[in-house]
């Protein structure tokens, strides 16, 4: 089931889309939304009467993590490999903060601080309960669902603060979208990132070091995980700036696309 969060100009509401991705991972804009009662996340799928069209609706972020986003760095060997950095040998975790999500089509703006702003593509997990000390063999149980993520960052500023606070805190820096996935073999999905249409990222969430439990394990043997947080998997190989006026599409297979366009921050 795919939850999307959406507004028709007034307050956000959810919905049920319905449609069959296109080979962009794309859905036609005929495809129904069927209104939902509330948020799913909180009191459960409860359809309504009422139905919308896709192409009507303004998608939103489907989700604002209610305390936080988790990153994991270098859980792809190859993406490593281009920092020149070693694969850790346990999930390397930092923190976005919930203020950096925006929602498909919004724009990532620029910072006046930064030179060398990447794009990250990554698979992206929602978390649906409290939760704590979770086994890896029982994320699934906790895990709401799976939407796309960018993991911006300013990589100049990364490299000179060396904690990651303010490289990949800035507002828009986390668009998330375009819907939640509630049903999804993440073992081995195609991961893209395009750059003004080419291809600059293409891999597969097989690669990834720590798998999608592993990492659920990992983070909540640390912290509690509230519903609504997100876990951001890691950004397979090819990283790489992207400048104001770009636009940024990141496809993950079964999935969705999340588009966003890079803009000057006045
Ligand atoms: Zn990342």
């Amino acid at each position: 089931m795919r939850i999307a969060r959406f507004t028709t100009g007034e307050d956000p509401r959810f919905g049920v889309v319905g449609g069959d991705l296109d080979e962009h991972g794309e859905l036609d804009p005929d495809s129904s939304v069927v209104v939902l009662a509330g948020d799913p996340l909180h009191v459960g799928v409860h359809p309504t009467e009422e139905i919308r069209r896709l192409g009507d609706v303004r998608l939103l972020s489907p989700v604002l993590p209610r305390s936080k986003v988790v990153g994991i760095g270098r859980n792809y060997a190859a993406h490593a490999a281009e920092m020149g950095a070693d694969v850790p040998s346990e999930p390397l975790m930092f923190l976005k903060p919930n203020t950096s999500v925006v929602g498909p089509g919004d724009p990532v703006f620029y910072p006046r601080q930064s030179q060398e702003v990447h794009y990250e593509g990554e698979l992206a997990v929602v978390i649906g309960r409290i939760c704590r000390d979770v086994p890896a063999e029982r994320a699934g149980d906790v895990i709401f669902g799976y939407t796309v993520g960018n993991d911006v960052t300013a990589r100049d500023l990364q490299r000179n603060d060396v904690q990651f606070t303010r490289a990949k805190g800035f507002d828009s820096f986390c668009p998330l979208g375009p819907w939640i996935e509630t049903e999804l073999d993440t073992s081995a999905l195609r991961v893209q990132t395009f750059l003004n249409g080419e291809v600059v990222q293409d891999g597969s969430t097989r690669d990834m070091i720590f798998d999608v439990p592993a990492l659920v394990a990992h983070v909540s043997s640390v912290m509690t995980l509230l519903p609504g947080d997100v876990i951001l998997t890691g950004t397979p190989e090819g990283v790489g700036p992207m400048e104001v006026g770009d636009e940024v599409d990141v496809v993950v297979e079964r999935l969705g696309t999340l588009t966003n366009k890079v803009h000057r921050r006045d």
